[in-house]
């Protein structure tokens, strides 16, 4: 990636940039993210946290449900409340990103589309983007270079 992408929230006073091509992009359509935004679907970006800078003392951090029953927490921005940034599991080491509040929500489009078993009925999938009732194996649905950034994220402390 040639430039940096950059997003931030509603109100303008939470910035972030990204700095590296995230790992890989899905759209998730389960219940919790439809809750959880108050839309239809979410579409998640994966990078390294250390790829991402973002104004931390300007968010509150949330403990949100997540599908798999592990820690989930979204980061907002304590001005306005949009959400930007979640963690699942136990380590922040990786930042899943709302790709919704990048300046060009195009910038990024989805590789996957996943929880299609929850998906809404008039939302009609691109037949060319794998999609998965549920989940995915990682192995097997990320590029070999995104899968290896994921293994070596989950390696660090
Ligand atoms: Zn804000
Ligand atoms: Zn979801």
């Amino acid at each position: 990636m040639e430039h940096t992408l950059e997003g931030g929230c509603t109100c303008g006073e939470t910035r972030y940039q990204i700095l590296k091509k995230p790992m890989f992009v899905h759209c998730c359509h389960c219940h919790l993210c439809q809750q959880q935004t108050g839309s239809a679907f979410i579409v998640h970006a994966m990078i390294e946290s250390e790829n991402i800078k973002i104004n931390s003392d300007n968010l509150t951090v949330h403990d949100m449900p997540a599908g798999s029953g592990q820690r989930h927490v979204v980061k907002r921005c304590k001005t306005c409340g949009t959400g930007m940034v979640s963690h699942y599991g136990p380590k922040d080491n990786l930042s899943i990103v709302k790709v919704g509040t990048l300046d060009d929500p195009n910038a990024l489009q989805p590789l996957a589309h996943i929880f299609t078993n929850e998906k809404l009925n008039w939302v009609n999938l691109p037949k060319d983007v794998p999609s998965f009732e549920k989940f995915y194996e990682f192995e097997k649905a990320w590029p070999a270079g995104g899968y290896q950034r994921l293994l070596d994220v989950r390696k660090k402390n």
